[in-house]
């Protein structure tokens, strides 16, 4: 199955943060990152008052099933450092799950496709890098054509690293 992964960081090195989540994402077994998008560095959404992010998202390819997925996800959080804090808040690293092929899952644990990943910049401008025909199975748009409906006003995107 084919996934697509964001990853975030902004506490600390981020860059190498976030290598190190990719790098602890293909060591699991039946899960392997197929393709990574270049680094950017973007401007907190939601809670402001924080330090500036490094976003990117990695296309894998997984036997695992969404949820088993969110296990594994946590796990890495946890065991590079995450501690719970504030929602939006700062953090050493996020693994989010943001599309999943064409599976809809809306439970208290887990939504997917991520429920606000339409609307930020820093999810759609990496993933349009790797995935600009994917199609949002609620939505029913491609990627290119949601990247398209943000605005670009407010949140800054800065490409940085490929
Ligand atoms: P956020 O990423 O929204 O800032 P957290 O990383 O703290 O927040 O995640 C909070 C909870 O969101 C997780 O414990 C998880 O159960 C839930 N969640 C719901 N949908 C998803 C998803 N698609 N990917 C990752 N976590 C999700
Ligand atoms: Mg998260």
């Amino acid at each position: 199955m084919k996934a697509f992964i964001g990853v975030g960081s902004n506490i600390g090195e981020k860059i190498e943060n976030c290598m190190k989540a990719i790098s602890l994402l293909d060591s699991i077994e039946g899960c392997s990152v197929i393709k990574r998008s270049s680094f950017y560095k973007t401007e907190p959404v939601g809670y402001k008052d924080q330090d500036w992010f490094i976003n990117c998202v990695v296309m894998i390819e997984t036997e695992l099933s969404p949820y088993e997925l969110l296990e594994k996800l946590k796990e890495i959080e946890l065991s590079m450092g995450r501690e719970k804090g504030v929602r939006w808040g700062p953090r050493i690293i996020d693994l989010d799950i943001l599309l999943y092929e064409d599976t809809v899952i809306d439970s208290d644990e887990l939504t997917i496709p991520h429920l606000l990943m339409h609307k930020r910049r820093f999810v759609i401008v990496p993933l349009n890098e790797i995935a600009p025909d994917f199609i949002h199975p609620v939505l029913k748009k491609s990627i290119k054509e949601l990247l398209k409906r943000i605005p670009e006003d407010g949140q800054e995107v800065a490409l940085i690293k490929r």
